[in-house]
């Protein structure tokens, strides 16, 4: 049984409670998805709940980049430089089709953040530290050169610029990925599943009580050790075991708007100063331009921070004081997200100056928490966590765990056989365009998938030869919806529209039109009732009427 179709979750849950796990994971954000794959991976039985869909925290709502940690330079963090830029380069082994190079133009401007000298210098460090590939190593241009690159630049006070190399990501197919890859292992993962207590034996915890955020069903599971990696719930989740392990995160919002290319037509990626000396990204991607991102301290709404009008307003000036274009407006604007930083506190620090590190804690009761990080180093983090509980499984049982082995697994989707993906990209090109499909569209699954497109290669033929063409919804949408339901656990329209396909944020147009159409079908696939259908519906709309 594949379990991790949605079409057989009702059968895993009625089994939850004959099932004893080594681990609990708490939370399938990539901290949790990353140690799921990495105990899963160790031999240990493995079962990792989410209380939303899978990314559905901060894990889909990141400014999407793979960083090499130059930025943790500015703060002399250079130990986390080295980790984050050698993990960089192990996530483009393992997902190459998840972590793409992107060139990053940093312009250097009179009176800005980075002067030209010390900027080369620090780039220099950093690539050291990072272990830069020499083909991506920095370049110095100067004014002329820069803005050759990116003629939107306004040009006065412009002394030059360096180029250098972030890597893209889709942050939600990545953590999607690595949990895929835990269940082909062995885990069992399963979201809308909210851990709402914990199971004590002798003082110490062996277990938790779940609630089914979908039927609302109690189910308990017995577990051996606990781990709660529930991003900016961390606190809530340690009160329920003890009022006074609290208080440690401090909550920053970041978000993003997304315009259409045409109105911010930046011809790359860029990196700039904002007027009140900050650092913004604008990202092209898919027909559109994304701009992020802010820094405030948040309390509030978890599940869906609040973007204000202030956020808005700061990210169109800050893109509008910087760039030759038109002045964009709130009416530009297409689609946004609102994500927030887990980070541990330090009192007195700006949202900006506080560490991205993550800091392990072990309680009494024999819960382990993790809190702060960056997508970019879940797997370290996640070896860590699992070299700790290896640690005490050899006291306890006398047990001895291998060790970690994750840098070396290939994630699901980046199975392509050959070491240069745009060689797999291009031959796969052709054998989806056969199918009938466009070069962009048949580019974007295959980014989206990787080397898991054989299996939508596959849906696709089969739909043509039997459900022949529909009029409505195009073969690829229906083929990645059905793949989407069978393999990646999608269980409600938002999952697919967001976490696994991003159309909510790059490409609403398609959401707008086949929303309906694509609700009436996953219906029909999950058998839904009417009354579901019409909740999902209004849910959509809601969703798609808050972008307008
Ligand atoms: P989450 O992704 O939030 O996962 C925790 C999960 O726990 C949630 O899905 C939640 O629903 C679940 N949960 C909570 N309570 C319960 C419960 N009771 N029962 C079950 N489940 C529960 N990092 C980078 O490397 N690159 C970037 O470009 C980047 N950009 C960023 C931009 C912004 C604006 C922000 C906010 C962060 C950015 N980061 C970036 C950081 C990165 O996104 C986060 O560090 C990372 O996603 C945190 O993952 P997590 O798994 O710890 O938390």
């Amino acid at each position: 049984m594949n379990s991790f179709s949605a079409k057989n979750r009702d059968v895993l849950l009625q089994q939850l409670d004959q099932m004893t796990f080594d681990l609990l994971v708490i939370g399938g954000g990539i901290t949790g998805a990353g140690i799921a794959l990495d105990a899963a991976s160790r031999g240990l039985k493995v079962i990792l709940v989410e209380m939303q869909d899978f990314a559905g925290g901060t894990s889909s709502r990141s400014t999407k980049l793979i960083h090499g940690g130059l930025r943790y330079l500015k703060q002399l963090e250079f130990k986390l430089v080295s980790e984050v830029g050698k993990e960089r380069e192990i996530i483009h082994r393992n997902a190459p089709h998840l972590a793409r190079p992107e060139a990053m133009l940093l312009p250097i401007t009179k009176n800005g953040s980075f002067g030209k000298f010390s900027t080369r210098l620090g780039m220099w460090v950093y690539e050291f530290l990072a272990g830069v590939k020499r083909g991506e190593r920095h370049l110095l241009l100067n004014a002329a050169e820069t803005l050759d690159k990116e003629p939107l630049l306004k040009g006065e006070n412009l002394l030059g610029g360096i180029l250098y190399y972030e890597y893209r990501t889709d942050d939600a197919r990545l953590t999607i990925s690595v949990l895929k890859e835990a269940v082909n292992r062995g885990a069992l993962a399963l979201s809308y599943l909210k851990v709402i207590g914990f199971i004590y034996e002798s003082e110490k915890i062996n277990g938790v009580q779940v609630e089914d955020q979908l039927h609302k069903r109690i189910y308990k599971i017995n577990a051996k050790y606990v781990v709660n990696a529930s991003g900016p719930w961390v606190d809530e989740l340690d009160s329920l075991d003890d009022k006074t392990h609290g208080n440690k995160l401090q909550l920053t919002k970041g978000i993003h708007l997304v315009v259409d290319h045409k109105k911010l037509p930046v011809k790359q990626s860029i990196y700039f100063d904002t007027y009140d000396k900050r650092m913004m990204f604008v990202i092209p991607r898919d027909g559109k331009t994304y701009i992020g991102t802010t820094d405030t301290f948040y309390k509030g709404d978890k599940l869906n921070p609040l973007i204000t009008e202030e956020d808005k307003t700061y990210l169109l000036k800050s893109v509008n004081d910087y760039f030759t274009t038109r002045a964009l407006k709130f009416s530009d604007i297409e689609s946004d997200w609102a994500g927030l930083r887990p980070l541990i506190g330090k009192p007195g620090k700006k949202a900006s100056e506080i560490s991205r590190k993550d800091e392990t804690f072990v309680w009494e009761s024999g819960l382990i928490t993790i809190a702060g990080g960056k997508l970019t180093g879940y797997r370290k983090m996640a070896e860590r966590i699992v070299d700790l509980i290896a640690e005490k499984m050899s006291v306890t049982e006398q047990t001895k765990l291998p060790p970690c082995r994750t840098q070396h697994i290939l994630l699901s989707g980046g199975k392509t056989g050959v070491t240069n993906f745009q060689e797999f990209l291009e031959n796969k090109m052709q054998a989806v365009i056969a199918l009938g499909l466009s070069a962009e569209e048949a580019e974007k699954l295959i980014y989206r998938y990787g080397s898991e497109i054989e299996q939508l290669y596959a849906i696709i033929k089969i739909l043509k030869e039997k459900e022949g063409f529909n009029k409505t919804l195009s073969s690829s949408l229906r083929a990645e919806l059905i793949y989407t339901i069978e393999n990646e656990m999608c269980l409600t329209p938002l999952d697919f529209f967001i976490r696994r396909t991003g159309m909510l944020y790059f490409d609403i147009d398609t959401v707008r039109k086949y929303g309906p159409a694509l609700i009436a079908y996953m219906c029909e696939i999950l058998q839904w009732d009417d009354v579901l259908a019409e909740r999902y519906n209004k849910e959509l709309q809601k969703v798609v009427l808050n972008r307008q």
